[in-house]
Formats: structure tokens, sequence, C-alpha cells
């Protein structure tokens, strides 16, 4: 089978379509078909050495197919079921190895693009809006990169929640995308930054402060982030799009109003299989009941996952990107 291998960190061109062998499952695993894969920035970071990662390897964790293979002392799946899972051993491949115990049922009436673009982003999404912040009705979000994959699924799910979400984006196309998601106010944030962007923010909130910042892209947007808040807001900032965040002195927070800042990550999110079941079947439930639309912005060959990444790294994407062997 084939798969892309990674043996030495750098640019989008170490992606390597490679010949490699199947792999076989062992007890607790299952052997899958791959569907669709997402790309996730986690895999440009592992790739370009900003997360260390032992080489070489193959990038990839969240997948959607069917089982081929299951091993020893499985019983919850059986060759044929459809699954899904942010957990897969290298996903950027045609079969792959999920831990049994980490996958869950995709429900017939779901298809597998969208089975594979909505696990990670929307588990994020999730746990964001539903655990580290809870958001509710008439309160406020900033939601930064508003047209991005994890901005379109906060902006529903802050809108389904009867919150108001005021969007960044930096272009007129994304902020067209960001309001019919739902966004009430979209800032084209490529033209004001920093203090400006914290003010036109309290501006567009009839001078007050958002209860929270949803703030994916890091370095470029901690500090307006920081500013846009009420006191007591908090300022979640959950990725490094454009780099990672410097130190924060922890007296900063008391001096922008005591406010609370957490950097999470999803896997501290679904720690005990209940709690992955509720995050996937609440996912699942709204994509069927028009809650959330799951937009996949671009698909790719596998032996594409360079471009895939380039396309990533360069803004120019909305939505899920995916690779489909
Ligand atoms: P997106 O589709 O949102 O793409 C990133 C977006 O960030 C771009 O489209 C762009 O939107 C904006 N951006 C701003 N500055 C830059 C820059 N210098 N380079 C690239 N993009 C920039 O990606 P995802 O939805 O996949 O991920 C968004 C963030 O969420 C990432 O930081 C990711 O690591 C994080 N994440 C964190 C998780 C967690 O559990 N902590 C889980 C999943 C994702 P615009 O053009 O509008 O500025």
């Amino acid at each position: 089978m084939r798969a892309i291998v990674v043996s030495q960190t750098g640019g989008p061109e170490v992606l390597q379509l490679t010949d490699v062998n199947p792999p076989k499952p062992g007890p607790g695993e299952l052997l899958v078909e791959v569907g669709a894969v997402g790309v996730n920035f986690i895999e440009t970071y592992q790739r370009t050495g900003l997360y260390a990662t032992d080489l070489p390897f193959t990038p990839g964790a969240e997948v959607a197919g069917h089982v081929l293979e299951v091993g020893e002392g499985v019983t919850d799946f059986r060759p044929g079921d459809r699954v899904a899972t942010v957990n897969a051993r290298g996903s950027y491949a045609e079969q792959v190895i999920v831990p049994a115990d980490r996958a869950v049922a995709v429900p017939d009436n779901v298809d597998v693009q969208t089975a594979a673009a909505v696990m990670l982003q929307g588990m994020t999404a999730h746990y964001l809006t539903q655990s580290t912040y809870p958001i509710k009705a008439g309160e406020t979000a900033l939601v930064h990169a508003a047209a991005g994959g994890m901005g379109l699924l906060l902006t529903q799910l802050v809108k389904a929640a009867g919150g108001k979400v005021i969007g960044t984006v930096s272009s007129d196309a994304k902020a067209k995308l960001a309001a019919e998601a739902g966004a009430d106010e979209v800032i084209r944030y490529d033209q004001v930054a920093g203090e400006e962007l914290a003010a036109e923010v309290l501006r567009r909130n009839g001078g007050h402060g958002v209860h929270v910042a949803y703030d994916g892209v890091g370095k470029d947007t901690f500090e307006a982030s920081l500013g846009a808040l009420r006191a007591r807001g908090m300022l979640v900032s959950f990725g490094n799009a454009s780099g990672p965040v410097p130190p924060v002195a922890p007296l900063r927070l008391s001096q922008a109003g005591s406010l609370f800042l957490t950097r999470p990550t999803l896997v501290n999110y679904i720690v005990s299989r209940q709690e992955l079941e509720w995050r996937a079947s609440d996912l699942f439930r709204w994509i069927q009941d028009g809650t959330l639309t799951v937009r996949v912005g671009a698909t790719f060959p596998l032996g594409q996952a360079g471009e895939a990444h380039e396309e990533l790294e360069s803004r120019r994407t909305t939505g899920k990107l995916l690779l489909v062997p």
C-alpha cells in the first residue's frame, strides 16, 4: 500500500508518497481502509519540527473509512463498519491502524468525507464552546480566522448557543463565508492589528469587551485578543497558525482585568470513552438536524499532501482540507 512518509523535517516537499508494507491490527486495534483523511495544522507543525516527532513518520491522525480487519479482543466493531477517529496512527495512507477504543461509528446518513472533516475540528469546536468556555445566550465571542476550518464551526456553535460572534478574516471572500456561517460582525484584521483591532472589536460590541476570545491564530492576534476582553473574560489560545505566542507574565492578566488565559488541546478533552462519544454524537446529530454545516474547502489525492500543506499554510483555504486516497 501507499503512504506519505516524512524522513526529514522541512517544507511541504518532505511529504513523500512511498510504497510501504500494509499494517496488521494488534490486540484492541482496527485496520481501516481510508476513505478520507483530515488535514490539520498540527501535521504542518510536525512536518516543520515545531512539534518534535520521531523520524521517519507518516503524518495524520484524523480519518474516516471502513473496517477491514479487527484485532484480538475487539467486540464493538466488525469488518465493513464505517468508523471515524482523531487517533489513527498515520492516516496519510491507504490503510491505517486505529485503536478501537478511540473509534466512533459513523451514522448511515453521514458521508465519509463529512465524517473525516468534522472529527478533529468539530470536537475541538465542541469542547471550546461547551467545556473550556461554555458560551451562554447573550454572550459575545471573538472568533479569529472565522472562515477557516475551526472558525466556521466555532461561529456556528456559538450562534447555536444563542451567543454573538465577532469574526476576523483576511479577505472579502472570507468575510462573506463567515457572515453566511452566522457571524454578526466581521472585521478585516489584515487592515487593523493590535490595539486598533481590540478597539474595533469593542466598537462592534457596543463599547463592551467580549466574554471570550477563541484564538487559533496565535502570535499575530494575541495582544488584540487580550485587549478585546471584558473584565474576567477568557482568552482561549488554541493554536499557532501565525506562529507561537511568546511568554506572558501572569501580571499582564491582572492589569488587563483579572483575565483568564488557557491553552487547551483536544487530547485533554476526550480523555474518557464517554467524553469522546458525547462530543462525536453531538456533532453527528447536529449535522443531521442542520445545526452544523461542515464545509470541505478542497480535496487532494494522497500524492498531493504537500500541495494540501502549502494551501493550508498560505492562508488561501476556507473550511476543511481532505486527502482522498
Ligand atoms: P484554518 O482553516 O483556520 O487555517 C488557518 C487560518 O488562520 C488561515 O486560513 C488564516 O485565515 C489564519 N491565519 C492568520 N495568520 C496566518 C498565518 N500567518 N499563516 C497561516 N494562517 C494564518 O486552520 P484550522 O481550522 O485547521 O486550524 C486553526 C487553528 O486551530 C490552528 O492554529 C490549529 O493548530 C488550531 N487547532 C487547535 C486544536 C486544539 O485542540 N488546540 C485542534 C484543532 C486545531 P485568514 O486568512 O482569515 O487570516
